[in-house]
């Protein structure tokens, strides 16, 4: 059942969500080859509990870290590791807050150094995709409507939508009804009511739309090997425009000023 958020609970999710917003900046901050996975994750986990709120993902059905951290070829659920990270590579940065009994979800993909023009194009059109899938996010439009906006933009840019992996209700729970899937029909789906609060969340690969999961159970990567990008907002469907909750603003003011990271 979809759980309908109060307006006081919106508003605690929105608190919520301004950590996030400000904890994946941290990310932005220290971003640079050399850089590991790991020291994001103690960086952000650090920062999310010095504003007396917890990390979402941690212990979550046995998740051992923070943040997911997904790089290259990496689509979601990636493991924070000590490797390096290099000139070139792309890095999902995907977190939660939970705060006064409510999560909020959010992720960014950072191109660190010089990336291939395509590599580019993939996280701008993947971030364009995140938009368009949000646009839908009105009461009275379907589930399907949020998934043909983002596979339709995804497919006609020559790029793949997986399926496995789908956005989210969310509230007391990390995951929560509705699933909202990154492709659809048009019309198709359940119908979003006002006060739904939901994470959108396209994921999209250069190449082909399948993916695997890796022996540590967790990590789920293209099966081609191509490199795939994220971007998630945590929304509030509303009659006539939805109101995104998370904010990318911390973390590309950040970007900006960060000559290792190349802004797209
Ligand atoms: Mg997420
Ligand atoms: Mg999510």
């Amino acid at each position: 059942m979809v759980k309908l958020k109060t307006e006081e609970e919106i508003a605690f999710i929105k608190e919520s969500s301004l950590i996030l917003g400000k904890a994946l900046a941290e990310a932005a901050k220290i971003l640079k080859p050399g850089i590991t996975g790991l020291e994001i994750d103690k960086l952000i986990e650090t920062f999310i509990k010095d504003q007396g709120a917890v990390p979402s993902f941690k212990n979550y059905r046995g998740f051992p870290f923070s943040i997911c951290c997904s790089i290259n070829e990496a689509v979601v659920h990636g493991f924070p590791t000590s490797s390096e990270i290099k000139d070139g590579d792309i890095v999902s940065v995907d977190c939660g807050v939970f705060l006064n009994g409510f999560h909020s979800d959010s992720a960014y993909t950072f191109a660190v150094g010089e990336v291939s023009s395509k590599v580019a194009k993939l996280m701008k059109v993947t971030k364009e995709c995140l938009y368009r899938g949000i646009e839908n996010a009105v009461a009275g439009k379907r589930v399907g409507d949020v998934g043909y906006a983002v596979q339709n933009y995804a497919e006609s840019n020559g790029f793949s939508v997986v399926r496995e992996l789908v956005g989210h209700g969310l509230g007391k729970e990390l995951h929560e009804e509705p699933e909202v899937p990154n492709y659809g029909k048009r019309g198709n789906g359940s119908v979003l009511k006002a006060n739904t609060v939901i994470a959108i969340e396209p994921m999209i690969n250069l190449g082909k739309r399948e993916v695997k999961t890796l022996k540590d159970g967790w990590t789920v990567v293209t099966r081609d090997g191509s490199p795939s990008a994220h971007y998630e907002h945590t929304v509030v469907v509303r009659n006539g425009k939805p109101e995104i909750l998370t904010t990318f603003d911390f973390v590309e003011n950040e970007l900006k000023n960060n000559k290792d990271l190349t802004y797209i």
